[in-house]
C-alpha cells in the first residue's frame, strides 16, 4: 500500500508478530529483574542501564536522560498514642508505640531484602507534633465540609483518614488548610472489596486477604497544582537552573501512612468520643470495615487526655534521576508516537507498580524489535520512555514534556502510557476520545486468557472509557502539551485477591501466586499495547476519531449544564444576603464552596446566572458546528483509507504523490485538534494545567474533571468568571472548528 515502499514488513504481519511475539515467561525473567534491585526515584541508576542495554539488545537505539529534581528521603519517624496518667496528672504514659514496620514473610523474599524502603510519604514535611486525633472518614472536601458542618474541632487536631477515593496529597491538602497539624493515613479493609478477612478470607501470604500490616507508601504532594519537579513549574529542572519556592505545591504539615493493624489502637481510643461516623450521612458508613475488630468509627475529638504523638523526619535534596529513552526512527519527520510506563517504585518489588508495566514494556519493544529485524520500517517515528521519578509527583514525565515542549508540539501525535499494567483480569482505560477507536480495536483482536475464542473486549471490558484525571505519566502530555493520551491497565475487579499497593506485599511471590500466575495477563497486555501502537504507527492515515471528540464534547457541555441546573434549582446559596455574614462565615462560605476568586457568593437566581444559563446555548452552537467539520473530516480520512488500500502501480507515481499529499493534510489536521484546547493563561489558580477540556479535578487528584474552569467556577457560584469560562471554551472550540 501506500507509503510502505521501503517496508519488507506490511501491516498484517506486523500486527501477527506483535500477536506472535510476547511471551509470559520473558515476562516474567523481566519482573524478577526489576522486583529484586532498588527503586527508589534518584537511587535506580543500575536499572537505568540494565533498560537501556535491554532495548538496544531488542535493536532499539537508547539513551538515558537526566534531570536534577528536589525530593525527600525517610530519616526518622515515630507515631505513638499517648495517655496522661490518672495518679500523675502531670505525666503521659505511652499506651501504644506503632513499629511502623511492614511484618517480614519467610514466603515472600521481598519483604526482606536490604533495599526495602520505611513507610513515609513522598514531598511530606518534617515536624513532630503532638495533639488529639479526628477521624476524618476518607478526608474527601465533602467530608471535611461534614465535620465543619458539625462543628467537630479540627484546628490543631491530628486527622487520621482512610485511604480511598481521592488522591492522598489532597486530604493532607484540605486537612492543613483547615489548621489541622498532622495526618495518619491508614488502609481500612473495608475498602478492599470481597477478599477480606471478615468475610472469611485469609491474609495473605496464606490467603488472599489484605496482609494486616500493609501500608501504602506514597506522595502527598499537591497534585492538582502541577505535577513535576515543585521548585520548577512548566520548565526543565536541569542542573543549575534557578528554583521557585515549594509552598503552596506541598504539605507544611507532616503526615505518615500506616497499616490497619496499626490504626486499631488509634481508632479504638476514639471509641465513645464525639459523634459516630454512623450519625453522619450514608456516605459516612457505607464502607466500615473494622467494626468486626471493635472499632465504632467515632470522629472525636479524643479527649485532651488522649493525644498522638507524630514525629517525622525527612531530608530533602536535589538529586539526579534518569529517564531511559529508546527510538525508533519512521519514515515521516514530524509525526511521532510516545509510548512511556516509569520505572521507580516506592518498594523493593513493585511488581504491579510498575513493574508489571515495565515488564510489557519489555515485550512490546522486544516484539518491535523482531520485526526491525525482518526489515520492518514504520511510517511514524516511535519514541519509548521508561520514567523515573512517577511516584513523588509525575517527575521524569513532566520535566520531560517540559524540555521538549516545541518538538511534541510540533510532532507528537499520541502519548500511550501504561503503569501498573496488571493487578487483577479486569481491562480498563481512559484516553482522549480522539483514541477510543483504537482501544476498542486492540481489545477486540487480542484473545481472553480466561475465555479462549473470545476477545477482552467482550470478556474482560465494561467497554467504559473515562476521561483522562491524573496520577500517572500521561498528565504532562494531555493536560500542559495538549497531546491525546490513553492509559490502559488490567485491574483487579471486587472478586479479585486485595492488590496490596505501595506496600512490600506488591512483591513477585504475590504477583506469581495471586495477581497473574502464569503471567498470562502480561503478555495479554503486551499484546494489545502493540496493536495499539501499530495502529497509529502504521497506517498511512492516522486512526483518530474526530467525531468522537466532537460527540464527547457535546456530552461534557450537557453534563455541565445538567450540573448549572442543579446549582440553580439548589435552595442552598440563594438569598444569602453576605451583608449580615462576619468575614470568617463568609471566607468559610468561599472556602466550602471551592472559590479561588475574591468575588462574593451570588444568589442562584441574579442576573448573573440566568445568562450563564443562556450561554451554554453558544456552546451547543460552536460544537455542532465542531461536529459538522469533524465528520466531514472523518470521511474523507475513510476515503483515503480505502485509496492507500489499493495497489497504484509505480508508473502512476504522480497520482501517488498526490493522494500521499492529501493524507498528510488530514493527519497534520488530526494532528493538532488537541492542541486547539490549550489556553495559555492555564485554569484559575492552577496555570500550569493548560487543557480547557480536561484536568485532574481540584479536590480529586485521580479521577478527572470535564470543562474544570468553568465548573469549578459553578461550585463557586463565581457566575461572572463562568461566564468568562464559557468564552475562552467557545473560542477554543470555533478555534478547533476553524483548523478542520
Ligand atoms: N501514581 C502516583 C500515586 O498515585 C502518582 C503520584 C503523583 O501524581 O504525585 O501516588
Ligand atoms: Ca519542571
Ligand atoms: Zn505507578
Ligand atoms: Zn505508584
Amino acid at each position: 500500500g501506500c507509503g510502505h515502499g521501503r517496508s519488507k514488513v506490511d501491516y498484517e504481519q506486523l500486527r501477527q508478530l506483535l500477536l506472535d511475539t510476547p511471551s509470559s515467561k520473558k515476562a516474567e525473567e523481566w519482573q524478577r529483574y526489576y522486583t529484586a534491585g532498588p527503586h527508589l526515584a534518584g537511587k535506580n541508576y543500575s536499572q537505568a542501564l540494565w533498560t537501556k542495554e535491554k532495548w538496544e539488545e531488542f535493536g532499539v537505539q537508547s539513551h538515558i536522560v537526566d534531570y536534577e529534581v528536589y525530593i525527600n528521603y525517610p530519616v526518622d519517624h515515630r507515631l505513638a498514642l499517648l495517655n496522661k496518667d490518672e495518679s500523675h496528672s502531670d505525666k503521659w504514659k505511652v499506651s501504644f508505640e506503632a513499629t511502623l514496620e511492614e511484618d517480614i514473610l519467610d514466603e515472600d523474599p521481598s519483604t526482606s531484602l536490604p533495599e526495602r524502603v520505611p513507610v513515609f510519604h513522598g514531598y511530606s514535611a518534617s515536624g513532630n507534633v503532638t495533639a488529639p486525633v479526628v477521624y476524618v472518614n476518607y478526608g474527601t472536601y465533602q467530608d471535611f465540609d461534614d465535620l465543619l458542618k458539625a462543628n467537630v474541632s479540627l484546628a490543631g487536631k491530628i486527622a487520621i483518614a482512610r485511604y480511598g477515593l481521592i488522591f492522598r496529597g489532597l486530604k493532607v491538602k484540605r486537612a492543613q488548610e483547615l489548621g489541622m497539624i498532622g495526618v495518619i493515613l491508614y488502609s481500612d479493609p473495608g475498602d478492599d472489596g470481597e477478599m477480606t478477612e471478615e468475610n472469611g478470607y485469609t491474609p495473605y501470604p496464606e490467603g488472599p486477604a489484605r496482609q494486616p500490616s500493609s501500608v501504602q507508601r506514597g506522595s502527598t504532594q499537591f497534585l492538582s497544582v502541577a505535577p513535576g519537579d515543585p521548585t520548577t513549574p512548566g520548565y526543565p529542572s536541569k542542573p543549575g537552573v534557578p528554583r521557585g519556592p515549594v509552598d503552596g505545591a506541598i504539605p507544611s504539615i507532616p503526615s505518615i501512612p500506616i497499616s490497619y493493624a496499626e490504626a486499631l489502637p488509634i481508632l479504638k481510643a476514639l471509641n465513645g468520643h464525639g459523634p459516630k461516623a454512623a450519625d453522619f450521612n450514608k456516605w459516612w458508613t457505607h464502607q466500615t470495615g473494622l467494626g468486626y475488630k471493635g472499632v465504632d468509627y467515632n470522629i472525636g475529638p479524643t479527649p485532651d487526655e488522649v493525644v498522638v504523638n507524630l514525629y517525622n523526619e525527612q531530608d530533602y535534596v536535589t538529586t539526579p534521576l534518569w529517564n531511559v529513552i529508546g527510538i525508533i526512527n519512521g519514515t515521516i519527520p514530524d509525526e511521532v508516537i510516545v509510548i512511556g510506563n516509569h520505572r521507580d517504585a516506592w518498594v523493593a518489588g513493585g511488581a504491579g507498580d510498575p513493574n508489571s508495566g515495565s515488564a510489557v514494556l519489555n515485550e512490546v519493544i522486544r516484539s518491535f524489535g523482531e520485526a526491525l529485524k525482518l526489515g520492518w520500517k514504520p511510517l511514524r517515528t516511535i519514541v519509548f520512555a521508561s520514567w523515573d521519578g512517577e511516584e513523588y509527583g509525575l517527575i521524569g514525565s513532566t520535566e520531560w514534556v517540559e524540555e521538549y515542549l516545541p518538538w511534541l508540539s510540533a510532532a507528537n501525535v499520541a502519548y500511550l502510557n501504561i503503569d501498573v499494567g496488571v493487578r487483577g483480569k479486569v481491562f480498563s482505560a481512559s484516553a482522549a476520545p480522539l483514541l477510543n477507536g483504537i482501544i476498542y480495536a486492540a481489545t477486540g483482536a487480542v484473545e481472553s486468557p480466561d475465555h479462549p475464542g473470545h476477545s477482552i473486549l467482550e470478556k474482560n471490558w465494561d467497554k467504559k472509557i473515562t476521561t483522562m484525571g491524573s496520577g500517572s505519566d500521561f498528565t504532562a502530555f494531555q493536560d500542559f502539551a495538549g497531546i491525546p493520551s490513553l492509559d490502559v491497565g488490567f485491574n483487579a475487579g471486587k472478586d479479585d485477591p486485595v492488590y496490596h499497593y505501595h506496600s512490600n506485599y506488591d512483591s513477585f511471590y504475590w504477583m506469581k501466586k495471586y495477581g497473574d500466575p502464569g503471567f498470562v495477563y502480561h503478555r495479554t497486555m503486551a499484546q494489545i499495547f502493540g496493536l495499539l501502537i501499530a495502529e497509529l504507527v502504521d497506517l498511512p492515515v492516522l486512526a483518530f476519531s474526530a467525531e468522537s471528540y466532537a460527540t464527547a464534547l457535546d456530552g461534557y457541555v450537557t453534563q455541565v449544564e445538567d450540573k448549572l441546573d442543579a446549582a440553580l434549582h439548589s435552595p442552598k446559596d440563594e438569598e444569602i444576603d453576605i451583608s449580615t455574614l462576619t468575614e470568617q462565615a463568609i471566607s468559610e462560605l468561599r472556602g466550602r464552596h471551592y472559590n479561588t476568586s475574591n468575588t462574593v457568593i451570588t444568589p442562584a437566581s441574579s442576573k448573573a446566572a440566568l445568562a450563564l444559563r443562556d450561554s451554554f446555548k453558544r456552546l451547543h452552537d460552536a460544537v455542532g458546528k465542531l461536529t459538522e467539520k469533524a465528520a466531514r473530516l472523518d470521511a474523507e480520512a475513510e476515503d483515503l483509507k480505502s485509496q492507500a488500500r489499493k495497489h497504484i502501480p509505480w508508473y502512476h507515481w504522480h497520482q501517488k504523490v498526490k493522494l500521499w499529499y492529501r493524507i498528510r493534510k488530514v493527519n497534520t489536521k488530526y494532528k493538532y485538534i488537541e492542541r486547539s484546547f490549550l489556553f495559555s493563561e492555564g485554569l484559575d489558580g492552577r496555570p500550569w494545567f493548560k487543557h480547557v477540556v480536561f484536568a485532574p479535578g481540584l479536590w480529586t487528584g485521580y479521577s478527572g474533571a470535564v470543562f474544570p474552569g468553568l465548573v469549578e467556577n459553578i461550585d463557586a457560584r463565581d457566575w461572572t468568571n463562568a461566564e468568562r469560562w464559557v468564552d475562552i471554551i467557545d473560542a477554543c472550540i470555533g478555534n478547533a472548528a476553524r483548523k478542520l
